[in-house]
């Protein structure tokens, strides 16, 4: 145990976030950092629980959310790490489970955060906070590449689809385990949704770059610009390779069906926030007046809806409405939603905050868009209806000014045409399939999720691999 008294000398405190108003005129990362010495502190405050929740990752409540880490992140062992100023240890504890704590560090909702005991009656430890601080230690003292590479080679080649965080750790963990990975993207630039979906402000893209880089540094093959079953078939790779993971996310996008839907101007939130960070690459972290003068309609109340929030106020837009089909969560935890479930309470996002400061309250509740009008091809104006259980409310119906519209609606799956072109019928738990030469993880396995399972999926399918070709490669780690 780290301090035994830590919990009651030392306050929760939270990597502080720039102010509002000095925060929206760039793309640059929200978060600061603490000292190392208030790091420590925060460290000192993990009790060492002899049930620790925090890394439990366990659906109570009847599944609808896990509470404590999914990935069974070893938390209380990392944490006292931390508060003795044993850094390296830290990393290697962290590492074990985790190939991207660069990544979760930063963007993880932290459901270990609430299902902390501490969070029973008070602010549970700022695990995400010291995770960060390990990784990063980790890359300044330059022990990431050596974490990664394998002490022989098994002349086993793997194919792995996709560079999601899913794809990234299949990846890294077979390459550890001393096979030799390809990694097939078909963006420009590797990282799924950690390049080209959360926003810069969020994830530096600096970060992301980083983090390709160690893959190429470790032995990993990495093919950018190569859509697998058009640039290069299903067929050909099934020759190539000994076993092929397909980590290619969920990527059908949910959309609205709805009268003036084909007008220019309406995106989906995936594409919207892709160009934002191509612009941000391109150009640099300075806002920009892209949506200079315009009136921004989002639909969609989650996550992906307040990342387009956050970046339609660095574009320069006019204003913004927010709708969101459901009604708004309760403020506190109802009895049926206790500790150590996921709280199910009403959130107000970065970009919501952002808002607000600018523009007052955006969001509406129970509402939806029924029509969309324009001029000359390009929207104008939508109407937005009230709306009972998802259905339209009539009488409720108004017009908004709405120049741009983003739909940020979720994502229904997987795209199937690649799983048809495998001749994929069976996506088992286990990551295996209905061919014993192809598995699959991550979010075309489960759906959308979060970074964190996409890790773990990738970490697990990686050794359900190894298990199958039966190599001395798991003696090691
Ligand atoms: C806007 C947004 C914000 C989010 N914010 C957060 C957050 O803050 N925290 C969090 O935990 N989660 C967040 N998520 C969810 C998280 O990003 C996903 O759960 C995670 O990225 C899924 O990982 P994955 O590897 O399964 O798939 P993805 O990240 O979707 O990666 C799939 C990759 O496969 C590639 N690909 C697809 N088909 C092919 C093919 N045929 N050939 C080659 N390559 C192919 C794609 O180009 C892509 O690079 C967010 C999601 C979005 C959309
Ligand atoms: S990955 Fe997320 S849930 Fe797991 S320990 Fe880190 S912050 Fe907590």
């Amino acid at each position: 145990m780290a301090d035994p008294r830590g919990f009651l000398k030392y306050p929760r405190k939270d990597n502080p976030m720039r102010p509002i108003m000095q925060r929206v005129k760039d793309f640059n990362a929200m978060e600061l950092d603490l000292s190392d010495a208030d790091r420590r502190q925060q460290a000192a405050r993990c009790m060492n629980c002899g049930i620790p929740f925090c890394h439990h990752g366990v659906f109570f409540g009847g599944g609808r959310a896990v509470s404590g880490c999914p990935n069974d992140n070893l938390i209380p062992e990392w944490n006292d790490l931390v508060y003795r100023d044993q850094d390296r240890r830290a990393f290697e504890r962290l590492s074990r489970t985790n190939m991207l704590p660069d990544m979760t560090g930063r963007v993880c909702p932290a459901p270990c955060e609430v299902s902390c005991v501490q969070a029973l009656n008070g602010p549970g430890i700022t695990i995400r906070n010291n995770e960060k601080f390990i990784i990063e230690q980790a890359f300044k003292n330059g022990w990431v590449v050596d974490s990664g590479k394998p002490l022989h080679r098994t002349g086993k080649k793997i194919a792995v689809i996709g560079s999601g965080p899913a794809g990234i750790s299949a990846a890294w963990r077979l390459n550890q385990l001393g096979h030799s990975v390809t990694l097939f993207e078909r963006d420009d630039r590797f990282g799924g949704f950690l390049m080209y979906g959360i926003p810069n402000m969020k994830l530096p893209k600096e970060i992301v770059e980083r983090r390709i880089k160690t893959l190429s540094q470790v032995g990993i093959e990495l093919v950018p610009n190569t859509e697998v079953g058009k640039d290069i078939s299903a067929d050909e790779l099934k020759q190539q390779f000994d076993r092929i993971v397909i980590c290619t996310g969920a990527r059908q996008a949910r959309d609205l069906n709805v009268a003036g839907r084909d007008l220019n101007g309406i995106y989906q939130a995936a594409d919207f926030l892709k160009l934002a960070t191509k612009e941000v690459l391109k150009d640099g972290t300075q806002a920009n007046d892209r949506l200079k003068g315009k009136h921004v309609l989002v639909l969609g109340g989650g996550d992906t809806g307040n990342d387009c929030i956050g970046t339609a106020i660095r574009q320069g837009c006019a204003g913004i409405t927010q709708l969101e089909i459901t009604p708004p969560l309760p403020k506190e935890r109802t009895p049926q939603n206790q500790w150590p479930e996921w709280p199910m309470v009403l959130k107000t996002g970065y970009g919501q905050k952002e808002a607000k400061a600018l523009f007052g309250d955006i969001t509406e509740y129970s509402a939806t868009a029924t029509a969309f009008f324009g001029k000359n091809g390009h929207v104008t104006e939508a109407q937005i209806s009230q709306v009972d259980h998802f259905k339209p409310i009539a009488g409720t119906e108004k017009k908004i000014k709405a120049d741009v519209v983003v739909l940020a609606m979720g994502f229904t799956g997987a795209e199937q045409w690649l799983f048809d072109q495998f001749g994929i019928t069976t996506k088992n738990a286990n990551y295996t399939t209905n061919d014993n030469q192809i598995y699959v993880a991550g979010d075309c396995r489960r759906g959308p999720s979060l970074v964190i399972w996409g890790i773990h999926e990738g970490r697990m399918c990686a050794e359900k691999i190894d298990a199958s070709l039966q190599t001395l490669a798991s003696a090691k780690l």
